[in-house]
């Protein structure tokens, strides 16, 4: 019989924890998974109801900065790999309040980071017996990079430079996760991922906001030209993409996670008014699209993000696979099916 194995995983119900928990205990019977959520106002347990009677997975309602609570799930359920997701993550949130980006997405992960390291090293570079394998995964964001022109790509070797308060935040947990394998020799993996978009993602975020105000009948807000481009990629490509490199990253590498896709705020726009125009029409001879309004620019707004994926796709051989308007019509019915 296989050995179960405890994988802690951090904010799994928020929008890509609660992808990835049912993809992850769906594809292996060999993990238990222990989610350890705050439940701030990101996350929800609705996100969750496929599993909530998993038997294979269980959930914690705690912070990841109470050190004693960690502490305790690491030694009840022998806790043997971290997929760490648990962060603040909306830009905006984090221009109008800072504090908590620094205490979450910095000092939670540093918190994580410490208990792992007591509980499965002896000493640096030494593994106690029987958790050599063990594995933390941090998750991070491609907006560390800050910002591009017209040209060029991300890749692992492009230099941070954040721009706004929650990247800033997730700049500096990656750099405290690469000192903990340069000074520990802590298995840590990190992958820089861009803009996800799929099912269960947050209302606050630009296609969420985009469906939620075309069905309201209000203005839908595009942040300046509305020329920002993004590289956005299907929920579930992620998911596979962190189970790629949890199983077959190099420890200490960094992998940065892309799928060409790069739109702007109005097309994506404008692409969302179009399907619902289709599959719910707002009146005969008028379209969403009149409820495009473009807004005051968000302060620091970065012009263009998009990841050169190479070294994910030639190393590990994961490869994005959704086609972008096939992801979109299943986000907008997703959503339709919610705000209705
Ligand atoms: P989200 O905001 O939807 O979910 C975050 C979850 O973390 C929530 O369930 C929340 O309750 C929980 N949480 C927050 N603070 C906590 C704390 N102190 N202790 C325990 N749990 C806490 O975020 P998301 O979009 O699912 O992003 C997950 C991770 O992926 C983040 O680290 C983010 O930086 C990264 N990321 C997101 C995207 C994206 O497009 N959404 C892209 C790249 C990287």
């Amino acid at each position: 019989e296989e050995k179960i194995n405890s994988i802690l995983v951090t904010g799994g119900a928020g929008f890509i924890g609660s992808n990835f928990i049912p993809y992850f205990l769906e594809k292996y019977n060999n993990y238990r998974i222990i989610n350890l959520d705050a439940l701030t106002y990101a996350g929800s347990l609705n996100n969750l109801q496929e599993v909530e009677h998993h038997p294979r997975y269980k959930f914690v309602k705690g912070d990841i900065n109470n050190r004693q609570l960690l502490e305790y799930l690491f030694e009840q359920f022998n806790i043997k790999g971290v997929i760490h997701f648990a962060a603040e993550s909306h830009v905006d949130n984090s221009i109008k309040g800072p504090d908590i980006f620094i205490e979450t997405n910095v000092k939670g992960t540093f918190t994580l980071l410490e208990t792992a390291r007591k509980f499965w090293m002896i000493a640096p570079f030494k593994y106690r017996e029987g958790y050599e394998q063990c594995r933390f995964h941090h998750i991070s964001t491609d907006e560390v990079y800050g910002t591009l022109g017209e040209e060029g790509y991300f890749t692992e070797e492009t230099p941070y430079a954040p721009n706004s308060p929650y990247s800033s935040s997730k700049a500096s947990s990656d750099m405290i996760v690469r000192s903990y394998f340069h000074t520990y020799g802590l298995n840590v993996v990190t992958t820089n991922c861009s803009n996800n978009y799929g099912p269960k993602q947050h209302d606050e975020k630009l296609i969420p906001t985009v469906i939620r105000k075309a069905l309201a009948n209000e203005h839908i807000p595009i942040y300046g030209d509305g020329k920002n481009v993004r590289d956005w990629l299907y929920v579930l490509d992620h998911c596979q993409a962190i189970d790629a490199v949890y199983h077959r990253g190099v420890c200490g590498e960094v992998y940065n996670i892309g799928s060409r896709n790069e739109q702007n705020n109005l097309q994506i726009a404008h692409m969302i008014c179009e399907l619902l125009d289709r599959m719910k029409p707002i009146a005969k001879g008028r379209s969403y699209k009149e409820l495009i309004t473009l807004v005051q620019d968000r302060p620091g707004h970065d012009r263009r993000y998009a990841i050169d994926p190479k070294k994910i796709e030639t190393q590990l051989g994961w490869k994005a696979e959704e086609n972008f308007e096939d992801g979109i019509r299943k986000t907008v019915q997703w959503y339709l099916n919610k705000y209705e």
